[in-house]
């Protein structure tokens, strides 16, 4: 995908009362590797204590029996990390694990909070110690109130106070507690397998510890689960709060085999195919996706145009994070590395290229530069979502509005400099009907501008790092 400068952020679960509770939230966290490749961490409690192992890496990498075998209990939360805010170190990888005056409590977070910066000073000035730079060890202090009589409340009253995305799981010694911000930005997952409960970002990880999925956890829902079974706090349910579901986690964040937000990803990217080709028609010969997140819309496209769809691309499925990066300047040999055109397929053709995202545009550019090398005698670009305009303060790693080619130059203006002979975008209606649920339900402020909270600090990753520096 053109978008492959967006980095995915981060997915969290957690299970409730499974004699392998360790090696379970292993597997799981494995069907959650897509969303953060950069660490990986799970706690366990026997329901006394509370273990943690976390490391940088993919999740075969910080993870193995041996170490697995070192993680006892029945319970576990875990958490696989892109680094949305706090660099990329061990410090702020998670799970994050404290020892305070109710107990110990753990905590893994996917999202990004919009009044960190505000909260963190506030915290600081009555003398809380933050030990890393993420913007999720602020739970923990609010929780630590100690006004609060248990974790349960910790959670219930500290969700209220802060303001962004957050899909979260807490592990206390007896409790899993899994809590879905009022807006529903992330997606979180509820499911049962045999006598356990088990909580996910998607749903890929039930189907692979075959899990049974329950249900989606409300937006402003904070879930308890203990011995007495689960139960549901609402502590949003007198505020005026709207859903803003992130819509596109369905255009290219999660994972296909995934149902969130009530629909399967798959199922809504072909029809944002197939309505992509309704508004921006071509005349081809056939539908070429850049794989992997352009193939369910480009045979969506396919199937709407009757053009037949042509694998023109293969893909390097072994690059993985140690890959180093050729020094030289040309960046289509960067480009080719990941993504090779098959000559065969698309020479002497008038080819549609379907792709989930343009950021800056040089990746794209460099993709239609070898398909015209492979002989390709047209190349119409289609894209199945709407110009990103402008920055995600909510967890996604967009660059800023300057960087964004969309945010600075007219379609015409991406046509000449992407060099091709037709461009066409999804409108934002016919992204949102792609979905079967409300329009209404659905973020969509970086195409849109319309940001559905007040943003209190623009956070970019490093902000809170800066911060510490001047201290
Ligand atoms: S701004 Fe865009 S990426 Fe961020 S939550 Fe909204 S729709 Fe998703």
């Amino acid at each position: 995908m053109s978008g492959e400068q967006i980095k995915e952020y981060c997915g969290v679960f957690g299970i409730y009362d499974h004699p392998q509770a360790a090696q379970m939230t292993n597997l799981g966290l494995f069907a959650l590797q897509h969303r953060g490749e950069e660490a990986a961490g799970i706690c366990t409690s026997d329901g006394q204590n509370l273990y943690l192992r976390k490391g940088t890496g993919l999740v075969g990498e910080v993870f193995n029996e041996r170490r697995l075998g070192k993680l006892p209990g029945q319970h576990a939360i875990g958490h696989v990390r892109y680094s949305t805010t706090g660099s990329s170190n061990i410090t702020n990888a998670q799970p994050h694990q404290v020892n305070y005056s109710r107990g110990q409590v753990a905590i893994a977070h996917n999202g990004n909070l919009v009044n960190a910066q505000l909260l963190r000073a506030e915290l600081e000035a009555y003398g809380s110690i933050f030990a890393s730079t993420m913007d999720s060890e602020i739970f923990v202090h609010l929780m630590a109130k100690p006004s609060y009589r248990s974790h349960e409340e910790g959670v219930v009253e500290s969700v209220k106070k802060v303001v962004g995305a957050y899909s979260l799981v807490v592990l206390t010694e007896t409790q899993l507690i899994a809590a879905r911000d009022p807006q529903g930005f992330r997606p979180l997952c509820f499911g049962k397998l045999g006598k356990s409960y088990v909580i996910a970002s998607e749903t890929c990880a039930f189907d692979l510890i075959e899990a049974d999925f329950i249900r989606e956890i409300a937006p402003g829902e904070v879930l308890v689960i203990d011995e007495k079974g689960p139960r549901s706090h609402f502590p949003f349910q007198n505020e005026n709060t709207c859903k803003a579901q992130c819509v596109f986690e369905h255009v290219y964040f999660a994972r296909p085999d995934s149902v969130i937000f009530g629909d399967n990803v798959a199922l809504v990217r072909e029809r944002l195919g197939r309505n992509l080709a309704k508004e921006q028609p071509a005349k081809a010969d056939i539908v070429v996706p850049v794989p992997d997140s352009g193939n369910y819309a480009a045979m969506g496209y396919a199937n709407e145009s009757g053009i037949p769809l042509a694998h023109g691309f293969t893909r390097n499925h072994y690059i993985g994070r140690t890959f180093i990066n050729p020094t030289q300047a040309d960046r289509s040999l960067k480009v080719k590395i990941k993504l090779n055109v098959i000559r065969e397929v698309v020479d002497g053709k008038r080819v549609v290229v379907i792709d989930d995202s343009i950021v800056r545009g040089n990746t794209a550019k460099s993709r239609v530069n070898l398909l015209r090398k492979a002989g390709a005698k047209e190349v119409h670009m289609r894209i199945s979502c709407p110009p990103h305009i402008s920055p995600c303060y909510y967890g996604i790693d967009f660059p800023s509005k300057t960087e964004l080619i969309a945010s600075n130059k007219s379609l015409d203006e991406i046509k000449t400099f992407l060099e091709v002979d037709s461009i066409g975008y999804l409108s934002i209606e016919g992204m949102l009907s792609a979905t079967t649920q409300a329009p209404e339900s659905f973020c969509t402020a970086c195409f849109s501008e319309k940001y559905p909270t007040k943003v209190f600090d623009v956070m970019d990753k490093f902000k809170l790092e800066n911060k510490l520096e001047k201290i």
